[in-house]
Parts: structure tokens; C-alpha cells; sequence
């Protein structure tokens, strides 16, 4: 039996693995700008940080995570999330933080066991931001100019920051009785899973895809009308920071996350080439969370980027252009004409790297492979420069360079080798 990767799971490898570690990289440069830094946190925790954060009535919970008891009968999973661990780590290690506002960011797998279809995976990747200790609108208008222009130069394009407020501890509580008593005589139409959620967390209704709950949500009262004048200072505040810094948002009232945790204002980056459904990031505050889980009361907010559908929405042309550059980098394929040759052929190869130039030669063969099958492969892997190496350059210690692009050759001495590619890498 031949053994395949698990469902739900993929290798990724070159040529694929560039755009991934070239989004990464433009994040990381980016987070460092905003002077954000880097957390790494473990894979697996107890269940129950997640519990108690995500909240226990949400799918992520009730269904997707990978939870499962240790050799030490302890109930652990694979993080499905990274906020519940970063307020973990935060709180943890309350003596080692710098900063009044600790901005931290992390990048990795996440975890669900979700039926795998388009576009969902069960181990899938997020970059994101926690900056936690701030209850400042210029903290929430912060991190969306940080994701925006992380989208920016990841090129792409069409995408809209769709808001909503959630209210606070002190006007959502109403907010729900409002909607919990408007639900009430149509509880009969609501698809089965609305009818859970009208006990465990009525708010997760008003995002119900099921198209009988949709028309019922249409006329349901909305949070905007029922927040507290706190509430509606920091929403109105966060909108014209936004508009004065061309973020292209769009008020949705029924935008709720699969979290319980979020509070006040809350997005979602919807890629219009993506379909409506999936987003390619999503965020908000979470002002009660670092409390729930035990820490001294820390207002919060931040987002996740979900990196394969930041890959999927971007184009094909665009993902060339982005990892384009890397490729232009100066690479150069040693061909031996024989045997006795290929010792020089790799002590040239060695000295070009010491250099960090970046080089190759082929080692397919136990033996030498002809000059036309080394030459077809320097063509194969887009080699700029050849040095031929045969019996003639060793007597006179001089190397053969055939520029791949122009045809031209021409003859150097050894010893001015690297000052010769130095040289033309200055020059591109
Ligand atoms: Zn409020
Ligand atoms: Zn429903």
C-alpha cells in the first residue's frame, strides 16, 4: 500500500512554496514597520482554552476540533485558532511583556476537522495580529491600514472591509432579549441549526446561510440601533479614521463571527473573485477575552489572514510578478566536459557559493554526462551564466563563461571569477 498525505492536508513544494514564503515575507516586513513582533506559541493545548474562549456553542467547537485525551489522560487538541493562545501566552506570562500595548503577531497551521472541500482544509495557515491593552479606535484603525496594506502588496485587488458592530457586555445582553423576542414566532421556520443557536448564542442566526433563515433575519431588529453610547463614540470614530485613510469598507449589519469572543467592532476582508462566502481575513475586538481567561482586564483587537485564500485571490500573473524577482537572481550551471574534470568543476562550484553566488552542477551520473545533456539541464533550471570546464581550461587555468541569454562566450582567468559575477550583478 503506497502511504498518501492525510485528507484535508497537502504538500507544498516549489514551484507553489515561493508565493507562500514571499506572502510571509512581505507580512513580516510589514508587522516589522508597525512594530509588531513575532510570538510562536505551541501547536497543541488543553481543549479547554478553546472552550472557554471560542466559546462552546460554535461550530469550531461543537464540530471541527481535534480534540482527543494524551497518554496522561489529559484533554488536548490542535489549536484551531491563534488568538485563544496568544491571550494564553499573554496572560502566562504576564512578566515578561515590554510594552504598555503589546503588539504581537504570529504565522502557522491551524487545525479543524472539517468535511475538506473547496478552498477548506483541515490544516490550514494564518498570519495575524493581536495588539492587546488598548481600547483606542486608533488601535482598531491600526491593525485594518496594517492588513491593508499587507493586501496591497500581495496584489490584491477588489476587496472590501465589511463591518459591523457587535455591541459591548452592557448593550449586547439587551440586544439579544430584543432578538431573541423578535425570533420567537417564527422559531418554527429556522433551519435546525438556528434553533440551537437560539438558546446557546442567538447572534449566530443573523449570518445563517439557510435561505428560510435569511429571509426571516432581513426584517430582525439590527445591533446598530440598540448600542450603548460608548458602543456607538468608538464605531463612529473608527469610520471616519477609516474613511480619511481610504480603507473601502461596507457597513454590514449581519456580520457575526464563529467566535464568541469578539466584541464592538468586527471585519471581514471579502475578495470579490472569491465569492461572497469565503474571506480572506477576518478580525475585531475582543475586549473581555484576556479576563475570561484569567488575565487583569485588557482591552483587545486583531485579525487573521487565512493564507491560502490570500493565495487563491490573488492572479496567477500577479503571483508570477511577486515571486518573479526571486527568480531573476543570478544562477549559474557548472558543465564538465569529462570525468577527470569534474573535481575543478565542484572546487569552482564551492568557491562561487562561498561567495554567495548561487550555483549548481549535476551530479545525476556516477559518471560525467555529456556536455549536450549538461548544457539541456542548465537551460531546464533558467541558468543566466555556464562554465565549461574541460582539459584545455585546466592547462591554462582560465574558465570558459557562455552567457545563456546573449550566446556570447568569452574566456577568464579562475582566480577573477567572483570579481567577474560580482561584477555583473551589479550591473543587472
Ligand atoms: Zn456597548
Ligand atoms: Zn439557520
Amino acid at each position: 500500500m503506497t502511504l498518501n498525505s492525510l485528507k484535508g492536508t497537502k504538500d507544498i513544494f516549489w514551484p507553489e512554496i515561493e508565493i507562500w514564503r514571499h506572502l510571509e515575507d512581505i507580512s513580516r516586513q510589514v508587522f516589522n514597520i508597525y512594530s509588531y513582533r513575532e510570538i510562536r506559541t505551541p501547536i497543541i493545548e488543553y481543549t479547554s482554552l478553546f472552550a472557554r474562549s471560542v466559546g462552546k456553542s460554535t461550530d469550531i467547537i461543537q464540530k471541527e476540533m481535534y480534540s482527543f485525551k494524551d497518554k496522561g489522560h489529559r484533554q488536548i487538541c490542535l489549536r484551531p485558532e491563534e488568538t485563544a493562545s496568544v491571550v494564553r501566552a499573554y496572560i502566562q506570562h504576564g512578566a515578561l511583556r515590554h510594552r504598555k500595548v503589546e503588539k504581537l503577531f504570529y504565522i502557522g497551521p491551524m487545525f479543524r476537522s472539517e468535511r475538506p472541500q473547496a478552498g477548506r482544509m483541515r490544516q490550514f495557515h494564518q498570519i495575524g495580529v493581536e495588539a492587546i491593552g488598548s481600547k483606542s479606535p486608533l488601535m482598531d484603525a491600526e491593525i485594518m491600514l496594517l492588513l491593508n496594506d499587507i493586501l496591497n502588496k500581495s496584489k490584491v485587488k477588489n476587496y472590501i472591509f465589511k463591518i459591523n458592530n457587535l455591541g459591548c457586555d452592557k448593550c449586547r445582553p439587551h440586544y439579544n432579549d430584543i432578538l431573541k423576542k423578535t425570533i420567537k414566532p417564527h422559531l418554527a421556520r429556522l433551519c435546525s441549526d438556528c434553533k440551537k443557536r437560539y438558546n446557546l448564542n442567538v447572534l449566530r442566526i443573523l449570518d445563517c446561510k439557510n435561505e428560510s433563515c435569511k429571509r426571516i433575519v432581513s426584517n430582525l431588529p439590527i445591533m446598530a440601533d440598540y448600542l450603548c453610547s460608548d458602543c456607538k463614540q468608538h464605531f463612529e470614530k473608527l469610520r471616519k479614521l477609516l474613511s480619511k485613510f481610504k480603507i473601502p469598507i461596507e457597513i454590514d449589519t449581519h456580520l457575526v463571527r464563529g467566535l464568541d469572543y469578539y466584541t464592538g467592532a468586527t471585519f471581514e476582508v471579502v475578495a470579490k473573485n472569491l465569492g461572497a462566502k469565503d474571506a480572506v481575513a477576518a478580525g475585531g475586538r475582543y475586549d473581555k477575552l484576556v479576563e475570561e481567561l484569567g488575565g487583569s482586564a485588557a482591552a483587545a483587537c486583531g485579525f487573521a489572514i487565512g493564507l491560502e485564500r490570500l493565495i487563491s485571490s490573488i492572479s496567477e500573473k500577479d503571483k508570477d510578478d511577486l515571486v518573479g524577482e526571486q527568480r531573476k537572481s543570478l544562477f549559474i550551471y557548472v558543465v564538465c566536459l569529462d570525468e577527470k574534470t569534474r573535481l575543478m568543476g565542484f572546487e569552482i562550484l564551492s568557491e562561487l557559493r562561498k561567495n554567495n553566488i548561487c550555483a549548481e552542477m549535476d551530479y545525476s551520473g556516477a559518471e560525467c554526462h555529456s556536455l549536450k545533456s549538461q548544457m539541456r539541464q542548465a537551460n531546464n533550471l533558467g541558468a543566466k551564466y555556464v562554465i565549461i570546464i574541460g582539459e584545455d581550461e585546466i592547462r591554462e587555468k582560465v574558465l570558459t563563461i557562455k552567457n545563456m541569454e546573449s550566446g556570447k562566450q568569452e574566456k577568464i582567468a579562475q582566480d577573477k571569477l567572483t570579481y567577474f559575477f560580482n561584477k555583473t550583478a551589479v550591473k543587472k
